[in-house]
């Protein structure tokens, strides 16, 4: 090995069938590449588990390779049902980051209203829906307002100049309260119950326990899946403490508690985060600032990458090789 060795962490969310499924047009990773890909990284690493990986941030235990640690976000029901099995096979220990109020409330978080929605009308149609329906609630001018196109496309880097400007007025700068009622009035509209679907769309607490007991280890991802640096200190706090009791309520115990920032890139949390999640007990947590570990690296700010750039790419591969035939390339993150 030329370097000193590493920590890659790889972010997953959605990992499913997707030709199968009702919304063939959201982006994740397919099951099959999914399969390929736990089968392929321990030929290239040391597969990590949370307390290897903190042994070797600390500076107490040294790899022989780079490690590699895998991560998914949103509690989602494929997490429970196919890829926990497929990883529990291979003894990989995965992390799996749960939005406490979308198991525990039977609601569908926005961003999640979002991908659908926009999956099943396609994003021209329902960006018109959705701005037809701001407004008619009255607030129209908000979708006008103007967003940095150097901070939409930092955050949204691999989807269209038009998409990322408008997931990232969604998810960061529309008042909460009217752009959840637009999302769900046209969710009613468009892909019915809400409750049902949720439960479609997340594991549930039992099901969380039983990926205890197959080897997995469970992380916070927040109560409401909002932007925390966002939140005024007592609505943060809130957020945050109903996550930690939910989980602490409905889990097994850990030795570790991990968290993972929604959204996650360096403006998505801040030092007020931080502080109260060091205070509730957690001791790593994760954002999507790319790039790799190494020892002495905050603990609370753990690099990754997305899932399709976790394995080397092979020698002369063109780069858009991974994107399911559509020309561009598809990230994978659900944010
Ligand atoms: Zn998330």
């Amino acid at each position: 090995m030329s370097h000193p060795p590493q920590l890659h962490v790889a972010t997953y969310h959605y990992v499913r069938d997707l030709p199968r499924t009702k919304f063939p047009q959201i982006k994740g990773m397919l099951l099959d590449d999914f399969r390929r890909q736990v089968q392929a990284l321990p030929d290239v690493y040391e597969m990590a588990t949370l307390e290897s990986a903190m042994a070797f941030l600390s500076g107490k235990y040294t790899p022989r390779r780079d490690l590699c640690l895998m991560t998914f976000d949103d509690g989602l029901r494929e997490h429970y049902a196919e890829v926990t099995p497929i990883l529990a096979e291979q003894q990989i220990e995965g992390l799996f980051f749960l939005i406490s109020g979308c198991m525990e409330d039977g609601v569908v978080a926005p961003v999640h209203m979002n991908h659908f929605l926009m999956a099943h009308l396609g994003f021209e149609s329902y960006r018109a829906a959705f701005e037809a329906t701001m407004g008619e609630l009255g607030y129209g001018e908000q979708l006008k307002a103007h967003a940095d196109p150097a901070v939409f496309q930092r955050t949204y880097p691999l989807d269209t100049r038009e998409v990322a400007r408008f997931k990232y007025l969604f998810n960061f700068m529309l008042a909460p309260q009217i752009r959840d009622l637009a999302v769900k009035t046209l969710f009613a509209k468009y892909l019915g119950d809400e409750t049902s679907f949720g439960r479609e769309l997340y594991l549930n607490w039992n099901e969380a326990r039983e990926m205890q007991r197959a080897g997995m280890m469970i992380g916070g991802h927040t109560h409401e899946h909002r932007p925390l640096a966002t939140l005024r200190y007592p609505e943060l706090f809130r957020d945050l403490t109903r996550n930690w009791e939910l989980i602490q309520k409905h889990l097994e115990p850990q030795a570790i508690w991990p968290f993972s920032y929604p959204y996650g890139k360096a403006d998505s949390f801040n030092r007020n985060t931080v502080e109260i999640l060091r205070q509730l007990g957690y001791r790593f947590a994760l954002c999507t600032e790319p790039g790799n570990n190494l020892p002495g690296i905050d603990l609370f700010a753990i690099r990754r990458v997305d899932c399709k750039d976790i394995l080397p790419k092979a020698p002369r591969e063109p780069q858009l090789s991974h994107n399911m035939g559509t020309g561009v390339a598809q990230p994978t993150y659900g944010a």
